[in-house]
């Protein structure tokens, strides 16, 4: 006869386990980035799962592209193993996506032909535009219902507490990093069949109320921001909702103010290019008005086949030199400069002229960011930056003179 206390040991340990509950402190701490995991009873994995506790970009590689990316080549050291890198825009844009629109057009088609059962993907609240509700989608109108970035740090794990009992068996997931890296984590211990992710690049993500503060000191009329982008043209572009454009150039940028707002896991965050997904769609390798398209691997090409017909296709450019640039923002960002916004328009003028574009653009970016990254990590974690900073943002780093 079967005890009882034998059947609780032969369940999964998430069949043994309950969600955390709303509110409690979460394992990472301060450095948690709400990425919704510990919401599910998959939180059973949580140590070996969370980016912030234990992160092994190594070993997902590996298992998910067959690879780990060589160090040695430029392009794979900053974006990750990949098959194939391409610019691209959609023929026929979507209205009110976050750039043309490929991300939603893609998880429409993969709805439509079968290839998956539901998207995970994140609508918004009806009462504020910038409140993320992740959901699992299963049809074209909850997918575009879902478009445009929701700029704040959103819970998308938790949505797998609804797949138990659902006819879900093929899911494609649509996510930044860290959502990608905890999913990757558990995605053997999950009751589906097929697994596709699309991910996205991220970077200073920030809690609703750090939002709040970056739209009070950066834009003209923060209540009426309905979307906006930091842009390769080194502006921010803020589109209000009387369909107004609003431009403030990055240097002009109210560091005194802002350096606080950016959610402390963003700041300890090495995974701007979503090495775990199968696809990633940005935009900062590409020319102004195009979309930047890495494909890991065959998953992601089959994903990009989806859609490959309904776009405009460019091949990927490099131009510029950005060391001399990463250099004096890592010296002003320590500094907490704040130039006068008329000499930010002019600094702006010039670097978009003669500054890095294209792939160069988003070296230049990564640089600034891991940089300014590793940094807090020594200052704020020195005890786990040996083990968290991953080697290739470490020898992206040493090129760089560091304030002490
Ligand atoms: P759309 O068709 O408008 O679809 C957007 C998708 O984003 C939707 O499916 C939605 O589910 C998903 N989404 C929205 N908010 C979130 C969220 N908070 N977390 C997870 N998923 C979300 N690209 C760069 O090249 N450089 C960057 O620095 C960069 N930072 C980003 C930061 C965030 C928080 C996000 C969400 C995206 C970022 N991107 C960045 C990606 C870029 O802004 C576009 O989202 C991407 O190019 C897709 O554009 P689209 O028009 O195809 O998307
Ligand atoms: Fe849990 Fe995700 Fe926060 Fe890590 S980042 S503690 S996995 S919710």
């Amino acid at each position: 006869m079967t005890t009882l206390s034998n059947n609780v040991a032969d369940l999964a340990p998430h069949d043994r386990t309950r969600p955390l509950k709303k509110g409690k402190v979460k394992p990472a701490r301060d450095l948690c980035s709400e990425c919704g995991l510990c919401d599910t009873r998959w939180v059973a994995y949580v140590k070996q799962a969370c980016p912030f506790l234990h992160q092994q970009f190594e070993a997902m590689e590996l298992e998910v592209h067959g690879r780990s990316r060589n160090l040695d080549l430029e392009e794979e050291l900053y974006f990750g193993v990949y098959q194939r890198m391409l610019t691209a825009r959609l023929k026929q844009p979507i209205i009110g996506a976050q750039w043309t629109g490929i991300v939603s057009r893609l998880s429409i088609k993969a709805i439509e032909t079968g290839l998956v059962d539901a998207v995970l993907c994140v609508q918004q609240s009806e009462e504020d535009r910038f409140t993320p509700v992740p959901i699992l989608a299963r049809t074209a109108d909850e997918i575009l219902a879902a478009r445009v970035n929701k700029a704040t740090l959103s819970p998308n794990l938790e949505v797998l507490e609804q797949l138990s009992g659902s006819n879900i068996k093929r899911l494609l997931v649509i996510g930044v990093g860290c959502q990608t890296q905890a999913f990757r984590a558990i995605q053997n211990t999950l009751p589906l069949d097929a697994v596709y992710i699309l991910g996205m690049p991220c970077v200073d993500n920030v809690s609703r109320a750090g939002l709040e503060t970056f739209l009070k000191s950066t834009s003209k009329s923060p209540d009426t921001v309905i979307h906006y982008e930091f842009m390769q043209d080194f502006y921010i572009h803020f589109h209000h909702s009387n369909g107004k454009s609003e431009l403030v150039p990055f240097f002009g940028l109210d560091t005194p103010k802002v350096k606080d707002i950016f959610a402390p896991s963003c700041l300890s965050c090495f995974d701007y290019v979503n090495a775990g997904a199968d696809l990633v769609i940005g935009y900062m390798g590409a020319k102004f008005g195009y979309q930047w398209l890495t494909v890991r691997n065959s998953r992601g090409e089959q994903l990009l086949q989806l859609v490959e017909p309904e776009l405009e296709i460019q091949p990927v450019t490099s131009s510029g030199n950005r060391h001399a640039a990463v250099q004096q923002g890592i010296d002003a960002y320590n500094q907490s400069i704040r130039l006068p916004s008329w000499m930010a328009s002019i600094v702006g003028w010039f670097v978009q002229r003669i500054g890095p574009q294209g792939l160069e653009y988003s070296r230049f970016s990564i640089d600034s960011h891991f940089t300014r990254n590793a940094l807090w990590v020594w200052r704020h974690h020195g005890e786990k930056a040996e083990k968290h900073i991953p080697l290739f943002a470490k020898k992206i780093v040493s090129q760089y003179r560091l304030p002490s």
